[in-house]
């Protein structure tokens, strides 16, 4: 296991990943123990009061009502004499039940102090706690809970640690009497448990809360920092997936801490509280499946001393190992919700949807949010994610601290977050969301507006996450694999490869202003690039993909530092322009050209094979290019500004360029042209400065927007400025109309005080009437978008003067709609700022 994430940081280096992410659950920093019965055996009565059962695989419990010969008591015996600690803040016993009964039925733990009895000599007649079925001279420690009766073929936990606290410390010997408390009228069905000798022996497992571990967290650091690789720590704590699992999480955590409920005891009808609760037979996901209240706050309080030790851990490691920074973030939670149990609601013991967690504390959370549900949920998912976010800022290593989502939980954070940026503060640095998409445009939107139509079971739902300072980040989007079902976006046939097109989802994501970790390199989610062989070798599952993937990163590395620094133009951005980047895989033998200006020159990208390039303005006299494909770059004009020299190479981490010799380019007229190889990066230097630009274009489809009413945009592809265009429309009938309207973020630039404003749009049959206002006032005329032939038109708003340049609101609210018009659909090209010099 240890070898295998080794090797495989290594093969993430090879690939051209630059971060890696490592899950460090709390149980590897706090690790449970768990040691093995000893001893076990039971005695029955009747024709077997005499008998020794020492040699049983299997132990029982039983009480027949009428033959005393079906009654019987298990007994179980734990040294611990290993264990170092003190005082324990959790101890559990497992035990694994070997046949099915009829009915639920409860089993009554009793813990005895002698632990002199003896296994193979114990019987009905010479055992001395029994008094016929009952049991004296022993504390009777817990029982069954009334939500999980021994039914199935499984394990089964008993609470066992005030009586080991209490009488077990000093001989580090714990002994146990099990009996069934249900009386069976039937006579016969006693409950079976594997013994000592069984293949599911009975477990103590002893869990501590002062102590720490970081013997596996630093071998991660450490395999990462021998590959070249930066990590980032994925906390497994409390809630990972909307659970609380115990094979992530210390059991003394379950123990001492509020679980969220589906029930609260009166006292009267309910006796005890129920919590959320599930088991789980894959044993990759541990066996009790909880969620813990997000509001407890000693729960929080002890979540975040865990997790503030952890990072003061690794400042104490970069300190002995050299500086290197390895660690670069945190992932504080993955997937939480405050309340759904993974896959949906819970329901209480009276049948009800379950909305929220009834304890105390949330009740009063409730209570403190005006009884507003969605509030409740916001505020306490927030109030959890920012004291652990608060616990890696306040420690010795604070680095980035985040947050990602699945498609719909019942609270996403994000706005709210935003919210929290702007006033009080927020230790939450960004929140992003499991996109799992393999369409282009879906990844290129995400990273600048909303993803309206991802999810075809919750249309509308998924939030737009490019709100404020939020850093958009796509965490899991899938490796690649095989569909194994129908499923996403487009309903992808069974059999067909997933994720085929990564190289271009990561060209998508990054063009419209994303990040996109892939999820996942090897795993047995069925989602790796690699899976691993019998030997222990990482293979591609689809080498094809696999190698384009590979190739793409290691020339998107040659231009890290841009990346990194620069809005890419379809989030809004100037100096960084992508041409060709939502296409998808499929190959094209049509030739294709795309262009966009770097300052004032125009460039023109023109590739037979459906390459994606990017250009990038690094200076007055400096332009770097990357291609994908062996494509051309015409840069128009260059010559006019003199050819200093065009070379190949790349920049190095610290930006700056390492030549590998003169690139291939010719001069025609004033106009260079660059023949780009395949994957291959070109700088471009000039004499003199290339002036700057005259005029700003913007794409509609790649500015940053949003939208209100229930509607959904699309990327339209039929032409328009730089061959696409946005579409707005109504989700369903009447859903977008009178007063919805889409809000632009324009970056108006400081070149000027005074703008022209010209709107590019595309009119067609469906279109509304719109009003522009900018900042909250209104300019130019209203525009009418209706036309019987679909046509790209523009449309005036006049002379704008602004007091200070910045991120402007360019507002366009549906005013009406023409009488022949059939909806109030809307089409955006472009929107131009020329400016005006007096
Ligand atoms: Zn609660």
């Amino acid at each position: 296991m240890n070898d295998e994430i080794k090797h495989l940081f290594q093969v993430a280096k090879q690939d051209g990943f630059t971060v890696v992410n490592a899950q460090i659950r709390w149980m590897d920093v706090q690790p449970d123990q768990s040691y093995m019965a000893t001893e076990t055996t039971y005695i029955a009565d009747g024709n077997y009061r005499s008998l020794n059962f020492s040699n049983s695989k299997t132990i029982q419990t039983g009480f027949g009502q009428e033959h005393s010969f079906s009654q019987s008591l298990a007994y179980v015996k734990f040294d611990f004499n290993c264990f170092s600690q003190g005082k324990l803040a959790g101890a559990k016993i497992r035990v694994f039940v070997t046949e099915a009964m009829a009915q639920g039925h409860s089993i009554k733990l009793y813990g005895i102090e002698d632990d002199s009895w003896d296994a193979s000599t114990l019987t009905w007649e010479n055992a001395s706690n029994n008094q016929g079925y009952a049991i004296s001279e022993a504390h009777e420690v817990t029982k069954s809970p009334s939500y999980d009766l021994v039914k199935d073929v499984f394990y089964y936990d008993f609470n066992v640690t005030e009586f080991i606290n209490s009488y077990c410390l000093g001989d580090k010997k714990a002994s146990f009497i099990l009996q069934s408390e249900t009386s069976n009228p039937q006579d016969g069905q006693t409950i079976q448990i594997d013994g000592a000798d069984g293949a599911h022996p009975p477990q103590l497992i002893l869990s501590i809360d002062q102590v720490y571990d970081w013997d596996y967290l630093d071998k991660v650091i450490g395999w990462a920092e021998d590959a070249g690789l930066k990590l980032e720590i994925l906390w497994f704590g409390t809630d990972t997936c909307s659970l609380s699992i115990d094979n992530r999480v210390p059991y003394y955590v379950f123990h001492q801490y509020q679980k969220a409920l589906t029930d609260k005891a009166d006292g009267r009808q309910l006796l005890e509280d129920i919590p959320f609760f599930r088991k789980n037979k894959d044993p990759m996901y541990g066996v009790y499946h909880h969620l813990m209240c997000k509001n407890d706050p000693s729960l929080r309080e002890r979540e975040s001393t865990v997790v503030k030790a952890m990072f003061d851990h690794i400042a104490d490691y970069n300190v002995k190992h050299g500086y290197q920074n390895t660690v670069i973030g945190c992932q504080v939670s993955n997937e939480p919700a405050v309340s759904l149990l993974h896959g949906g609601r819970r329901v209480n013991s009276r049948g009800e949807l379950v909305l929220y967690c009834q304890c105390d504390n949330c009740m009063e959370a409730l209570s403190a949010a005006g009884n507003d549900l969605q509030t409740y949920y916001e505020e306490t998912m927030w109030r959890y994610n920012n004291s652990i976010a608060t616990a890696v800022k306040e420690s010795r290593y604070s680095v980035w601290a985040r947050v990602n989502n699945f498609h719909v939980p019942d609270a996403t954070g994000v706005h709210l977050n935003e919210i929290k940026r702007s006033t009080t503060g927020t230790n939450i640095d960004f929140i992003g969301l499991d996109v799992y998409s393999d369409v282009p445009k879906t990844l290129f939107t995400y990273g600048h507006a909303p993803i309206t139509y991802i999810d075809p079971l919750h249309p509308g739902k998924v939030p737009n996450y490019a709100v404020g300072n939020n850093l958009v980040m796509n965490m899991e989007n899938g490796g690649s694999g095989i569909h194994k079902e129908r499923h996403g976006d487009d309903g992808h046939s069974i059999g067909t490869p997933k994720y085929a097109n990564l190289d271009r989802l990561l060209l998508a994501s990054l063009a419209g202003g994303g990040f996109l970790n892939v999820y996942d390199l090897c795993s047995p989610d069925e989602l790796g690039l690699y899976e691993n062989t019998e030997d222990h070798i990482p293979m591609p599952i689809n080498p094809d993909a696999v190698d384009r993937l590979r190739k793409t990163q290691l020339m998107l590395n040659k231009l890290a530092h841009d990346l990194a620094t620069k809005q890419a133009d379809g989030a809004g951005g100037t100096m960084l322009k992508f041409f060709n980047p939502i296409s998808d895989l499929e190959k094209s033998s049509v030739t294709k050209s795309f262009r966009k200006s770097i300052r004032s020159l125009e460039v023109m990208y023109t590739t037979k094979d459906n390459g994606v390039g990017i250009a990038v303005e690094r200076g007055e006299k400096e332009i770097a290019l990357v291609s994908t494909t062996a494509s051309d770059f015409r840069l128009q004009e260059l010559a006019r500004h003199g050819v200093f020299s065009i070379t190949q190479g790349f920049y190095n981490a610290d930006n700056r360029w390492i030549g590998s010799g003169i690139a291939d380019y010719e001069i025609i007229g004033d106009d260079v042209i660059v023949h780009m190889p395949a994957y291959g990066c070109v700088q471009v230097l000039t004499t003199t400065l290339i002036p700057a630009v005259d005029t700003y274009l913007y794409e509609a489809e790649g500015l940053p927007y949003d939208f209100s009413g229930k509607a959904k945009n699309e990327i339209g592809e039929e032409g328009g400025h730089g061959g696409h265009w946005l579409k707005i429309s109504s989700m369903s009938e009447g859903m977008f109309g009178v007063n919805d309207f889409i809000t632009f973020t324009v970056h108006v630039p400081s070149n000027a005080s005074k703008y022209e404003i010209v709107t590019g749009y595309r009119s067609a049959v469906a279109n509304g009437t719109v009003q522009l206002s900018i900042d909250g006032e209104e300019y130019g005329s209203s525009v009418d978008m209706y036309t019987t032939i679909p046509a790209f038109k523009q449309a005036s708003a006049g002379i704008v003067s602004f007091s200070h340049s910045g991120e402007k609101k360019f507002k366009y609210t549906v005013i009406g709609k023409n009488a022949m018009s059939t909806d109030y659909q809307l089409g955006f090209d472009y929107i131009e700022l020329i400016p005006v010099i007096d």
